[in-house]
């Protein structure tokens, strides 16, 4: 049983790859360290147990990697989908470090593996976990509880009390007991707000008790809003979130990546009132996935369906929840509560809107609509060969933006634009820094172990000063 009334060189909040990654490297430094993670030992993790994979600088193929993936092109994929809205500087200092994350993550006992191929095509810029997130929070957790991190599981920090910029202690609920932790450095990495639906209904309304959460319901950002009211300077678009498209069939919360639906570029979209709203096809589907989920949140009743037929079974990774299916349209409309006539003509006029052209899955194909609006640009065939099917949908929400500003130390920098003395952060909850907007496949984990372990190694320092 640890003592708690000891003051503990570093306190770092949260349970996920980035607190893991700070606290291992903080412990590694010499300094004591105490993770406090909201959630019980078994639903422990976060949003890292139901990651896949990482983004890695390489400059050549490595175990995992194929070819290279250098610097600029990796600064380019990340500001094409920022739009720019990223701090350079810190986001070319973490794609540089980047490099190391896998062998750090190797030493820790993570084993990564060759990606499989079919689904996000990502084997050449991603390194993927063997056993997946899971095994990798485990493997963490075993390496942090070797060299001796004290982790402490259903301990929810609550407050944290900062002085001119200065942390000195926090309140924290510890088995549903309130107790005090003193530290001489603070790591913040208790990721976003996407599971609460009170902070998120400020900006969506009521719509946001449709948004399923596809990963843990301890995303309360809790840390985040107390921080921001301690005169932490805030970064990031709070309305922003990243979310795709799931089963609308999935659990509100902690679905994982199974519920999310991949069949959007070879079916038509129309939601509750039977209207088609987007470009079904508008690109290769890694680069449109995580718009889905945002363009299905501004429907009525935030749900949408996806119709195709026979032709198009084998293009997409089968579901978890087997599709509606139906002999024709109109029973396949009955099914799903739509108007079955309204929906008969969207798909006849979608059809008669099809142009011939030769289909292909994997690129930007000549099969698309015209005089259609809106259009479908490719893999446009016409929906006529029965049965017929249905995937329903609801938006799936990933993480937040709104973020705590940090320096390329990870210090936290106050409102007054002072570095803060003892208080650092780590993964989601500063990834809005580099991530205004848009995603990249794969850099959660890549922002949460560089400045992970870049945060734990100055709140070691600074412990020791
Ligand atoms: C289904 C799914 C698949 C994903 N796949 C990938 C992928 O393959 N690659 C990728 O890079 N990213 C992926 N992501 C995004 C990725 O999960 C995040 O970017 C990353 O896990 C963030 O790590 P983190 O440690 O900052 O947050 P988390 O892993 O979410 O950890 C936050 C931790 O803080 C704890 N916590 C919260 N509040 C408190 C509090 N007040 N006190 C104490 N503890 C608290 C939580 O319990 C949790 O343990 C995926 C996300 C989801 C939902």
């Amino acid at each position: 049983m640890a003592d708690l009334t000891q003051t503990f060189d570093v306190l770092v909040a949260g349970g996920g790859n980035a607190a893991l990654c700070a606290a291992i490297t903080a412990r590694q430094a010499g300094a004591t360290v105490v993770l406090a993670e909201h959630a019980p030992r078994s639903m422990r993790g976060g949003n890292s147990r139901h990651t896949r994979n990482l983004r890695a600088l390489h400059p050549g193929p490595t175990g995992v990697l194929t070819d290279s993936y250098l610097e600029e092109e990796y600064w380019d994929d990340l500001n094409r989908v920022t739009g720019g809205k990223t701090d350079e500087a810190l986001a070319r200092m973490c794609i540089r470090a980047s490099q190391h994350a896998p062998g750090f993550l190797e030493q820790c006992g993570v084993v990564f593996q060759p990606s499989l191929s079919g689904t996000l095509s990502l084997s050449r810029t991603n390194a993927f976990f063997l056993g997946g997130g899971k095994a990798l929070v485990n493997a963490l957790y075993r390496t942090a509880e070797r060299l001796g991190v004290v982790i402490l599981y259903d301990t929810e920090v609550q407050h944290i009390e900062v002085q001119d910029g200065f942390a000195t202690e926090a309140i924290v609920s510890h088995r549903g007991f309130p107790a005090r932790l003193r530290f001489k450095a603070f790591v913040a990495s208790s990721g976003g707000f996407q599971a609460n639906r009170e902070w998120l209904r400020k900006y969506w309304g009521d719509a946001a008790d449709n948004f399923q959460i596809r990963g843990t319901p301890y995303a309360q950002g809790r840390i985040l809003k107390d921080m921001l009211a301690s005169g932490v300077q805030e970064v990031g678009d709070p309305t922003q979130f990243h979310a795709v498209a799931n089963d609308a069939r999935a659990p509100m919360e902690d679905g994982g990546l199974a519920m999310r639906l991949d069949c959007v570029p070879f079916a038509i979209v129309v939601n509750r009132n039977v209207e088609r709203f987007y470009d079904e096809g508008q690109d290769v589907w890694p680069k449109r996935y995580a718009i889905w989920g945002r363009l299905i949140a501004q429907q009525p009743g935030q749900v949408a369906f996806a119709i195709n037929d026979s032709q198009a079974q084998l293009n997409y990774l089968p579901p978890v929840f087997p599709p509606y299916r139906a002999d024709s349209i109109a029973e396949l409309a009955g099914m799903i509560g739509l108007d079955a006539a309204k929906l008969q003509k969207v798909v006849d006029d979608y059809n008669a809107a099809v142009r011939p052209g030769t289909f292909s899955a994997q690129t930007l194909d000549d099969c698309r609509t015209e005089g259609l609006e809106p259009p479908k640009s490719h893999w446009a065939r016409r929906i006529d060969t029965p049965p017929y099917y249905c995937h329903p949908l609801k938006p799936g929400i990933t993480f937040t933006f709104l973020s705590v500003k940090v320096n390329e130390r990870a210090r936290v920098m106050m409102a007054d634009g002072k570095p803060s003395a003892n208080m650092f952060a780590s993964g989601e909850i500063m990834s809005g820094n580099i991530l205004g907007q848009g995603y990249l496949a794969g850099f959660g984990m890549t922002i949460g172990t560089v400045f992970g372990r870049i945060a734990g190694e100055e709140a070691a320092r600074a412990a020791r000063n």
